[in-house]
Order: C-alpha cells, then structure tokens, then sequence
C-alpha cells in the first residue's frame, strides 16, 4: 500500500510539528491553505493555535464547505485543541460536540500530564495542554476517550478524534497512529 496522503490545516498554529510528527511514521503530508489543496486527502488534522485566527483563515480562504465535505466522505481527522473547537458544533459543525475555550483558566494555562487515552495502549499518553479547551458537552454518538479532573479532553465520534492536548510536542506518536489506522480501514472499506 502507498503512503496515506494526509493534509494540514496550516492556515496558523502548530502544523509543523504535526507533519514532522506525521512524516515520521510514513505518511505524505501537504499543508493545506486553500480548497484545491485539500484534493486526494486520505487524512487530515486540525492543528492548535489560536482558535479566532483559525477560524478566520477558513473563512477567507473559503475552506469550512470543503472541509465539512471531505470530513462527510468519511475521511479520518485528528483535531488537537484549537482544532479540537474547530470540529465543534459552534464552528465547522462536524462534531456533536460543544467546546469551551480557554477552560482550565489562567492560573493552570498550561501543563502536562501522563493521560490515560481509550483506544490506546501501552500506557498513558504524555499530553500536553497549552490554554486547552475541554469538551462541555457532547451528543450520545461521542466516545469520550479521556479526562482531567472530571472534564472531557478526548473524543472520538465515527471517523473524528478531537483531543484537548498537544503529543506532536511530545515524542510519543500513538495517538498520530491511531490516525493512521483509521486511515488505513477507511482505505480497505473503499
Ligand atoms: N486557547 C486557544 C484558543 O482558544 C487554543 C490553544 C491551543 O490550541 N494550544 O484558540
């Protein structure tokens, strides 16, 4: 089988560490900034960053249709905290999932934490969390895969992970594997 084709959102925020991250497990990345680049993506993911600013780049560019579409034919995406509130119902809508920003507050705006993720094995994830969101609320289809402190920081709903961390920042992969694996099931149901 080919390498997955997969793109970033690199419109602003921590896309590169993400296709580093990607690349090293043999995928073949493309930034993607505007809508022509999202043709032929197997994969895609949401990178963090500041979530207004997102959201007005996918304005301009014209890109929330296009992406809504690609994620509608099933393609697998990985949205990592700002990324996380773009799948939300209050931005792109992919999501039954509403997001709250900036949800662990000023004084703990950043930590990180050995995090027990469902679905993947081997230990807890290392996870990072920079001025994360977390999910406040989420609809029955919504798996949550992890928590801190009672709240939900990972999701998974059909072909769609939503995480509140950051582990591209990390050197653990897993979660970026779980990615690929569902890329790859995608692949042998086509
Ligand atoms: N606090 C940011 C926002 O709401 C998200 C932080 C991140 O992606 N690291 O836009």
């Amino acid at each position: 089988m080919d390498a997955p084709l997969i793109g970033v959102l690199a419109i602003q925020g921590g896309f590169e560490a993400h296709a580093r991250m990607l690349r090293g497990l043999g995928a073949r990345v493309r930034e993607v900034r505007v809508a022509r680049d999202l043709g032929g993506l197997e994969g895609f993911v949401i990178p963090g960053g500041e979530s207004t600013t997102i959201s007005l780049g996918i304005e301009r560019e014209g890109l929330a249709e296009p992406i809504r579409e690609l994620i509608a034919r099933g393609t697998p995406v990985l949205g990592s905290c700002a990324g996380l509130i773009m799948l939300d119902r209050d931005h792109l809508g992919v999501m039954d999932i509403r997001a709250r920003r900036n949800a662990f507050g000023r004084q703990i705006s950043s930590f990180e934490v050995d995090l027990p993720v469902r679905g993947i094995d081997g230990g807890p994830v290392r996870a990072v969390f920079i001025r994360a969101p977390w999910i406040e609320e989420h609809g029955a289809e919504v798996e949550i895969l992890a928590e801190v402190d009672g709240h939900a920081v990972a999701a998974r709903e059909r072909h769609m992970l939503a995480v509140a961390f950051h582990s591209e920042l990390t050197d653990d992969d897993r979660l970026h594997r779980l990615l690929l694996g569902a890329i790859e099931r995608e692949g042998a149901r086509a």
